[in-house]
């Protein structure tokens, strides 16, 4: 854990050479204890002590989620988990007799920062099993440290008022804010989301609270604040809303943005943070478009390519890889997470903070909304999560899902949707329907469905996030 002030003013070598150094840590103190990549190094020949920095890490195959999960071994992730030091091997306590009755030292270097504190689970996006994540004490303080850093970036103080509406569940995401809530001291709620309390409660929440602070994925504050304005309900001391778990397009940031002004908001500005539950930790965007920075002792990021696994330049686009350089519990070298950055990577300082913080630029693209479809021009595979984006764009569409069929041997798309207010017809049908087989190149259809039957299906207030594109095709 590096002090935060010192860590924002750090130069970009600085930064480097830290994270060299903890990474150098990592395979020295910790990896000799780790099962899993103890007995991978082993095999290749290669001493985990005598490995010195990223140079040395290249040597380490990538791991994926099968690796840590595979379909047969339900205890297998408990091979990622950093066993405890032995006695001998851990730091004596330094100081007096005070200092040992005040536990200090515990956090540090002590026993306890390999004790078991919460087990978390991945999002579980790609549909497969969640991923059992072992957070131990000192995880759950970086966990915190994270949150707390993302409330002095925008500019939070213990003086505001917080709903917490990220989804109850064993996640980074809802723990991250609750945690950082608590350090903090700020008036908070933790309502759970909308699958614990309702649309309706957490409105009424955020006006008794006069909350200057909400917190939830971005599918969920758009369907509030379009709720604010259709039932106009006016929240005056509403300042910002902290978006995460899925991406969020600016389009989408926009419409957020213009929602919350029309239901009455003080100010309308809206955060991104990028939850990948392996790095242990959420990464903010100081502003929209500056890119997540990526807490540079906490974890390293290379991008790669996602075929060919050859590391890209800096801002070309690939696939995040995640290295813990200061994690407990369950530890990852080398984690390729099915997650693409649009636009890459960069370690220039940032024009809007001047952290020289990596950032990870562009949207964040699943590598799971990449399907295979049966088009007139034969089998092709197409990016979804540029008709996610698409989609999200239209200003008539209130709320929307797709569905992947197979019908009389071809595929198709089934568009479900529920209008914005006032967005009538205006041939909407027609121009999604040549929008998206233009896109596509399989025939589309554009069905009206109700609210409830849109809010029901792609269970807004039922999981971490909601769904929105459906493959009912067979396998
Ligand atoms: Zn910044």
């Amino acid at each position: 854990m590096e002090a935060w002030n010192k860590l924002s003013q750090m130069k970009p070598q600085e930064i480097k050479n830290l994270q060299e150094k903890k990474l150098k840590e990592m395979f020295q103190k910790e990896i000799p204890r780790h099962p899993y990549y103890r007995e991978m190094l082993e095999a290749k020949g290669i001493n985990a002590s005598e490995m010195s920095g990223s140079g040395d890490l290249r040597q380490i195959p990538f791991t994926v989620k099968e690796d840590i999960l595979p379909p047969d071994d339900r205890m297998h992730p408990w091979k990622f988990v950093l066993e405890a030091p032995s006695e001998e091997e851990q730091p004596k306590q330094k100081g007096g007799l005070l200092s040992k009755l005040l536990k200090k030292g515990e956090k540090e270097g002590g026993a306890d920062e390999y004790r078991l504190s919460q087990l978390f689970y991945t999002s579980s996006r790609t549909g497969g099993k969640p991923v059992p994540l072992v957070f131990t004490i000192r995880d759950i303080e970086n966990l915190k440290e994270a949150g707390n850093r993302s409330f002095n970036m925008w500019g939070f103080s213990r003086d505001d008022s917080v709903v917490n509406a990220f989804s109850f569940v064993p996640n980074i995401s809802f723990w991250q804010q609750f945690h950082a809530t608590m350090e903090l001291g700020a008036t908070a709620l933790q309502t759970g989301g909308g699958r614990v309390i309702g649309a309706e409660r957490i409105v009424t929440v955020m006006q008794n609270l006069e909350a200057q602070v909400l917190m939830t994925f971005p599918g969920y504050a758009d369907f509030l604040m379009q709720s604010l304005v259709f039932f106009n309900v006016k929240v005056p001391e509403l300042e910002a809303i902290v978006v995460g778990m899925e991406d969020a397009p600016q389009v989408l940031l926009d419409r957020i943005s213009k929602n919350m002004e029309k239901a009455g908001a003080k100010d309308s500005r809206v955060y991104r943070t990028y939850f990948l539950s392996e790095a242990k930790v959420g990464w903010p965007e100081c502003s929209p478009g500056n890119g997540y920075h990526v807490h540079p002792d906490h974890a390293l990021v290379e991008i790669v390519d996602p075929e060919t696994g050859e590391p890209k330049g800096e801002k070309e686009p690939g696939e995040i890889v995640v290295t813990n350089l200061d994690a407990r519990g369950t530890v990852l070298l080398r984690f390729k997470s099915g997650d693409i950055a649009t636009g890459g990577i960069t370690y220039e300082p940032c024009p809007a903070c001047g952290r020289a913080f990596p950032r990870i630029l562009g949207d964040i693209d699943k590598k799971h909304y990449y399907y295979e479809l049966n088009t007139s021009e034969g089998k092709k595979n197409l990016d979804f999560n540029n008709i996610r984006r698409k989609l999200f764009a239209y200003k008539e569409l209130s709320q929307w899902y797709l569905e992947i069929k197979n019908e009389d041997g071809g595929d198709k798309l089934n568009l479900k949707i529920f209008p914005a207010q006032g967005a009538g017809e205006n041939g909407l049908e027609e121009k999604l329907k040549s929008d998206l087989s233009g896109e596509t190149g399989i025939p589309v259809d554009v069905e009206n469905t109700s609210i409830e039957d849109t809010l029901n299906r792609i269970g807004m207030e039922k999981g971490i996030t909601e769904k929105r594109i459906f493959d009912l095709r067979e396998n």
